[in-house]
């Protein structure tokens, strides 16, 4: 008999992509262990939802415990151009929310635990391998190291990429948009836009890659972001209150007007080096979901909704995988569906960046405008036959080849 606890899934992280792949692969009868190195409630960045991250929520049933919790209503996005002269308004078609990471990361885990995910306290620290394939992890918990089988390990360790550290999964692979640091902090006092707007999220920028978010929180409290170029960040400023500072003065007159009379709730922090792929990120006994495997541009609010989408669509794999003894098929099948999706996600943040004007006028062209939304909105994963992505795909590789003869 093994010494060990064994379980058919092990999943590294509890974080949206962790506890959506929980709570599915329970809801298909697999036993599942989550091993979280923090203690919840924790804070993380992320905070304003897509629609298509507001259905998964609903679907859930915790609409109910989202209002409970004050988390307001995001009716849309304004995103206002360079010295405020361009202005576009992407509205949200399936009802969603603003959050505190902490409260909802912590909702989404209660969630888990109610279908029977199993949870531990504790730092995973390698892989278990059997004849090449993987098959448990080592973790750290109470002082001491523990051993855990799985049939499959899934990796939802976020940024912390682990099974690519671990040299399982391929290398971090910049992407175009990772030259970027973002700062941020919580405020209260922010002067809100009117109601019905006074919920939403706020995009400024003043050129590419330079830009700010606005996004409310709770009832009284406001997130603020300013991205800026790495090499702006390390010449300009010392810290992030020195980078909020430069957005404040060099961004958008909007922000300082927004932030007169706001006063900081907890400290400022800085993040660098968030944009990267990794391939291959499936393989025996093992696979990524969420930001352990990419993440784009936060610009448009994708993250927690491809985490939880990929938390759910992998659930699949790995029944498919369990069930069947095929450890490539339906991992490969999650793969190209995952590599399909966020590279429509990609094109669209692309074009933004280097079209910001046009992409405000496509938000106008009865031709393309729903679909633009509804892409907007996350469904870059169910988007087959629509026309947009084709015409933004196509954009960009004329964009690149001219940027090569030239
Ligand atoms: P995470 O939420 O990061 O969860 C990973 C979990 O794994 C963590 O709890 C961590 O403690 C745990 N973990 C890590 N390593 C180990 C280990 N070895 N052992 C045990 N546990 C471990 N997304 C949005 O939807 N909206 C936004 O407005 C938004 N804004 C953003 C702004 C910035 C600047 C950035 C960088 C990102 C933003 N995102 C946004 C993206 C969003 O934060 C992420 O995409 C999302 O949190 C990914 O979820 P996840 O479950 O994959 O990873």
């Amino acid at each position: 008999m093994s010494a060990f606890k064994s379980y058919d899934v092990v999943i590294i992280g509890s974080g949206p992509a962790g506890s959506l792949c929980g709570i599915e692969c329970r809801k298909k009868g697999l036993s599942v262990l989550c091993i979280e190195k923090d203690e919840f409630p924790r804070f993380h960045i992320g905070e304003s939802l897509t629609g298509n991250a507001g259905q998964i929520i609903r679907d859930l049933g915790l609409a109910d415990e989202m209002n409970a919790a004050g988390f307001p209503d995001k009716p849309g996005v304004n995103v206002i151009g360079s010295l405020s002269k361009n202005e576009f308004f992407i509205p949200i078609l399936a009802p969603t929310w603003q959050v505190r990471r902490s409260d909802f990361d912590n909702m989404l885990k209660r969630k888990a635990l109610e279908y029977g995910v199993e949870y531990q306290q504790g730092l995973v620290k390698d892989v278990i391998k059997h004849e090449g394939k993987v098959v448990g992890a080592i973790y750290k918990a109470d002082g001491m190291e523990h051993q855990v089988r799985s049939k499959v390990l899934v990796d939802a360790s976020g940024q912390n990429t682990f099974l690519s550290r671990k040299g399982i999964a391929g290398k971090r692979e910049i992407e175009f948009f990772s030259q970027q640091i973002a700062s941020f902090a919580h405020y209260t006092g922010v002067e809100r836009d009117l109601p019905p707007f006074s919920t939403n999220t706020t995009i400024l920028y003043s050129k590419q890659y330079h830009w700010s978010w606005i996004i409310p929180i709770s009832p009284d409290t406001d997130s603020l972001g300013i991205v800026i170029p790495k090499d702006l960040y390390y010449k300009e400023c010392k810290n992030p209150d020195d980078a909020i500072e430069w957005g404040m003065e060099n961004i958008s007159p909007e922000i300082r007007r927004r932030f007169q009379n706001a006063e900081r709730v907890g400290e400022s922090q800085s993040m660098a080096d968030f944009s990267y792929r990794i391939e291959p990120f499936v393989g025996d006994g093992w696979l990524c979901i969420g930001d352990a495997h990419r993440f784009l541009d936060p610009i448009f609010s994708y993250g927690v909704s491809f985490a939880m989408k990929e938390g759910i669509r992998a659930a699949d794999a790995i029944k498919q995988a369990i069930d069947g003894n095929d450890w490539k098929t339906p991992f490969y099948a999650y793969r190209d569906w995952s590599n399909g999706g966020q590279q429509i996600a990609a094109d669209l943040i692309r074009y933004f960046w280097i079209y910001p004007i046009f992409f405000g006028y496509q938000m106008q062209n009865p031709d393309l405008r729903d679909e633009v939304i509804r892409l907007l909105g996350g469904c870059c994963f169910d988007c087959e036959g629509w026309k947009a992505p084709t015409i933004f795909r196509n954009a960009i590789e004329e964009y690149d080849r001219k940027q090569m003869v030239g």
